[in-house]
């Protein structure tokens, strides 16, 4: 039996791939080759536009715990800046801390719901492929094995197999700094918090603000209380004291590595976390991105497509919306009505995404390393982060709000993502659970367009609706979110709507 897309990860993004491609009438296989979900210490959230893209999917509620649309955050931080968000007439920064493995919980179960079969313990070792799929060689519970697909996704992280068996270069670079430390711990005996809500240290002058990288004379130090049980402390240190990797990280080696960086000295225990959490030792980071997303009938999303540091935490940002940009052309050119080069515009519109984090979590990183170059640097930053202009300009880099596709239209919102717009009582973000394309007339039908996109029924939903203070006259709305067209309000004659159509979504079916 020939499957239609093998996915190989079965972690965040090779999950929520398979939600895009079972939501869009294909059927994935994921494979993971550890027997359960992994309890490693990852993400603690998700940041930036991917929090709109999840509430298009109606995943925003069960992971943030939260009804309604998402919010923007009042303050983040960039290279160990206070960023403070809250002074922009229009942030763009979403953020919920939700740690990974809930991540992964709540998009197995999607996946599960949608009929996506998971089979775990099945380890990828090998593939062929041939002009009409990919047989794919795999070492399952019950000893080696193969499967067929038409398609084969590399969902399979960092050190990615599929890439490497593909052939696929993976350039960038891999510094030595900064070894990172990371454990969940209880509150520390000796911490008072200020009436502004800041942490003091025990012998440290320097004020820590919660959840913010800090940046001392000797490395960063970062708390964050997540609950009275469960505070994470992490540090960050260049040239410090050298590391034997194959042990692991003791709360006693953070220990020493806080009084380093802080000059505090802080009796650690374990938190009493839902967890599972276990103490993590990164040394140095790697910022690489794959020289092609593409090989053939052979692709790479997420960490197999790009690593960088986790400054920031643009990962899941990156990898999800990687997902949802596949996930549809994908299914377009499994179903037949894909336009040609569909496919590959997968790679033109995500590469240069995985450039901009490429560049910002590298310049992060050498924003928040010592010596005093960088902290000249620093004031020269930190003045330009004073001018709102300034800082909206990092919001939407963080955001990733300032993405836009060459679409082909010229109207303003084409090639970004969607605005937020309440038609009567509904949300935007609710029209789109199906995932399907969808035309939005803004003008109460007076455009006809509804007519013009009779063609296209099969795979296009199409809204008439009256909007408040609408952006356009009409939307035409990719399944991932972003504007693929767009007309003026006082629009009495739009054109491109056909071209578009068939630039995104094909010929129509006679
Ligand atoms: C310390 C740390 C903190 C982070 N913090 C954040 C944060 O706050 N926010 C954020 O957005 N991102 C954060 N990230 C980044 C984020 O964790 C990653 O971007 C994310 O895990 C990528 O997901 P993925 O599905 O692409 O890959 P992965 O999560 O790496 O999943 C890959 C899966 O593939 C499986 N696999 C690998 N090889 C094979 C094979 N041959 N056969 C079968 N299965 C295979 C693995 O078992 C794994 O389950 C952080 C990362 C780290 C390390």
């Amino acid at each position: 039996m020939t499957d239609d897309v093998v996915v190989v990860g079965a972690g965040p993004v090779g999950l929520f791939l398979a939600c895009e491609l079972a939501l869009a009438g294909v059927r994935p296989v994921v494979l993971d080759r550890l027997p359960g979900r992994s309890g490693e210490q990852k993400a603690n959230g998700l940041v930036g536009q991917v929090l709109r893209l999840l509430d298009h999917r109606g995943l925003h509620q069960p992971l943030s715990g939260t009804p309604g649309m998402p919010q923007p955050v009042p303050r983040f931080v960039f290279g160990a800046f206070p960023l403070e968000l809250h002074r922009l007439d229009a942030n763009p920064l979403h953020a919920v801390p939700v740690p990974q493995h809930r991540i992964e919980e709540v998009l197995e179960g999607r996946a599960r719901e949608l009929g996506v079969t998971v089979r775990r313990d099945h380890d990828v070792t090998g593939f062929t492929q041939d002009p009409a799929g990919v047989t794919v060689d795999l070492h399952g519970p019950d000893g080696p094995g193969q499967l067929r697909a038409r398609y084969l996704v590399g969902a399979d992280g960092g050190r990615s197999t599929v890439r490497k068996l593909a052939g696929i270069g993976f350039p960038g670079v891999t510094s030595p700094d900064p070894v990172s430390r990371i454990a969940h711990v209880l509150p520390p005996e000796g911490i008072r918090v200020t009436d502004g809500g800041e942490f003091l240290l025990p012998g440290c002058p320097t004020l820590f603000r919660p959840y913010t990288h800090t940046r001392t004379d000797h490395g960063v130090f970062v708390i964050s209380p997540f609950s009275p049980d469960d505070v994470m402390v992490v540090t960050l240190e260049w040239g410090g004291p050298p590391v034997d990797e194959r042990t692991p990280l003791t709360l006693d080696e953070l220990r020493a590595s806080i009084r380093r960086v802080t000059g505090a000295d802080l009796a650690l225990s374990p938190a009493r976390t839902p967890g599972p959490y276990t103490p993590r030792r990164t040394v140095g980071h790697n910022t690489r991105l794959a020289e092609r997303y593409r090989d053939g009938r052979v692709l790479l999303v997420g960490d197999a497509a790009h690593v960088h540091a986790a400054t920031g935490g643009p990962g899941l940002n990156l990898g999800l919306q990687d997902a949802a940009n596949l996930g549809w052309k994908l299914a377009a050119e499994l179903q037949g009505w894909a336009p040609p080069g569909l496919l590959d515009s997968y790679q033109r519109e995500r590469r240069p995404v995985g450039e901009r984090v490429f560049m910002h979590s590298q310049a992060q990183i050498a924003l928040m390393s010592p010596g005093p170059a960088v902290t000249a640097l620093r004031a020269l930053v930190g003045e330009l982060l004073a001018h709102d202009d300034n800082l909206a300009r990092i919001a939407a880099l963080m955001a990733g709000s300032d993405v836009r596709y060459d679409t082909g239209c010229p109207h303003p919102l084409a090639g970004g993502f969607a605005p937020e717009l309440t038609l009567g009582n509904t949300r935007l973000a609710e029209l789109t659970r199906s995932g399907r394309p969808l035309l939005l007339d803004l003008t109460g039908g007076a455009l006809g367009l509804a007519d013009r996109a009779t063609p296209w029924k099969d795979r296009l939903d199409v809204v008439t609706a009256h909007a408040a203070e609408a952006p356009a006259g009409a939307l035409l709305l990719r399944p991932d979110g972003y504007v693929a067209w767009a007309c003026a309000a006082g629009d009495t004659d739009p054109h491109g709507l056909d071209r578009a159509l068939r630039d995104w979504f094909g010929e129509p079916r006679g």
